[in-house]
């Protein structure tokens, strides 16, 4: 039986229109003699009535007067209303769909409340289903714990959801279909001349996902290059072939592949001397407090990192409680250059550093591994930043 597993993304199922263009992709696979079980994330974007963010705002989200166990409650309703919304209209079109929770669909996870880990997946009733002749449609984003309590996987959960049945079903492959062509050298709203990379590797696209690049879930890639499935990036609005992901090394003669950011850091450096006595200390008590650092620089004088922004005024309170000496730059934007090719290549972070000094761009800080170079800006400098680079590499 040649099962694959097709995950449609919020802007996929947010008109009557997309969600036929959903149903075409749908029936265009079982025409070509697989078995798809359908994935779908809530209807639509934040202001759209039933997107997980209008959800949330039916209640006090800064204050959190509830536990987190209602909050996904709440958050799992999203993904149930479009499951059943593309039901129908799968139905219209000939199909036999059947809705299925997280849940009832057998992702059992474990009950960290907002971002639960899969423990595994018990496929019976969905084989069951598709041996029926049914289509499976099942709500991403959302498991239940081994005593039926709904959890959901975190913001963009349905790419785990996708690629973790399509690894529990041992499908052919796995599509994820959104609202661009692929995977592109940078993201299409910033770069107007980004492009397709048609092949990319687990690696790569982990890199990618990881540094920003919100067009998969790094979890979901996780999932996929674990038992090696093929996974598709696709557009649900056209028939573009998509970005290929395997285990392949296809970075084979470029140096770049693409450029992503995460926006919203905080750049901190802290004073290092004898009068700071608990300097020694400060990434031991950051860690303790559940607080990630990263582009950690250490110098003989001063030690400098970046946070997300939203741990901004925890820091500088624990900084403060330790009488420690430091400076903060808000408003920061990490932009990463990445590229399996770069290895051993000299040069590139030259190349990085003059590209954006032509554009009088400052570099707040700099990193480096074998895969990435990252480079620390100002917010408001990110898209020069990105388009700057882009160019440079002739990407
Ligand atoms: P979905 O709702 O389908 O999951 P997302 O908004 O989560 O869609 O992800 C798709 C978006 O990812 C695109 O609209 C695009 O703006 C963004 N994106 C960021 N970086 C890239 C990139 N390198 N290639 C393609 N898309 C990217
Ligand atoms: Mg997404």
């Amino acid at each position: 039986m040649k099962i694959i597993v097709q995950k449609f993304g919020g802007t996929s199922v947010s008109t009557q229109q997309r969600r036929e263009m959903v149903a075409d992709k749908v029936i265009d696979a079982i025409k070509k003699g697989y078995k798809p079980v359908v994935v779908v994330s809530a209807i639509g974007r934040k202001g759209d009535p039933y997107a997980t963010d209008t959800l949330l705002s039916l209640i006090d989200n800064e204050k959190a007067y509830l536990e987190k166990r209602e909050y996904d409650i709440l958050m799992s309703c999203g993904e149930i209303i479009s499951c059943v919304v593309m039901a129908e209209v799968l139905s219209k079109r000939g199909l036999k769909p059947r809705v299925l929770t997280g849940g009832q669909a057998g992702i059992i996870t474990n009950d960290n409340f907002g971002n639960a880990d899969i423990l595994r997946i018990d496929t019976t009733k969905l084989i069951n289903y598709i041996n029926e002749g049914y289509v499976p449609v099942v709500a991403g984003f959302q498991g239940m714990t081994q005593s039926g309590e709904i959890t959901t996987l975190g913001r963009g959960g349905s790419d785990i959801t996708g690629t973790a049945l399509g690894a529990a079903l041992k499908a052919e492959f796995v599509e994820i279909y959104t609202d661009v062509d692929g995977i592109m050298t940078a993201d299409p709203r910033i770069v107007d001349d980004a492009h397709l990379i048609e092949t990319m590797s687990y690696n790569e696209v982990f890199q990618f996902a990881d540094q920003g690049a919100k067009v998969i879930h790094p979890r979901a890639v996780e999932y996929a290059m674990k038992v090696n499935i093929p996974v598709y990036i696709k557009n649900t609005m056209s028939n573009s072939k998509g970005t290929l992901i395997t285990a392949s090394r296809e970075s084979i003669g470029r140096i770049i592949t693409g450029i992503t950011h995460m926006s919203s850091r905080t750049q901190i450096s802290v004073e290092y001397g004898e009068e700071n006595q608990y300097a020694d200390d400060v990434f031991d008590i950051l860690a303790a407090n559940k607080i990630s650092i990263d582009l950690i620089n250490v110098f003989p004088n001063y030690r400098v990192f970046t946070v997300d922004s939203k741990q901004e005024e925890n820091v500088k309170k624990i900084l403060d409680e330790l009488k420690l000496k430091y400076t903060v730059v808000s408003n920061c934007s990490k932009i990463a250059v990445i590229g399996n090719g770069m290895r051993g290549i000299p040069g590139v972070m030259a190349k990085i550093l003059k590209a954006l000094k032509e554009k009088n761009i400052k570099v707040l800080q700099t990193a480096d591994s074998h895969t990435t170079i990252w480079c620390l800006v100002k917010e408001e400098d990110t898209t020069n930043a990105i388009k700057a680079l882009h160019e440079a590499f002739e990407l």
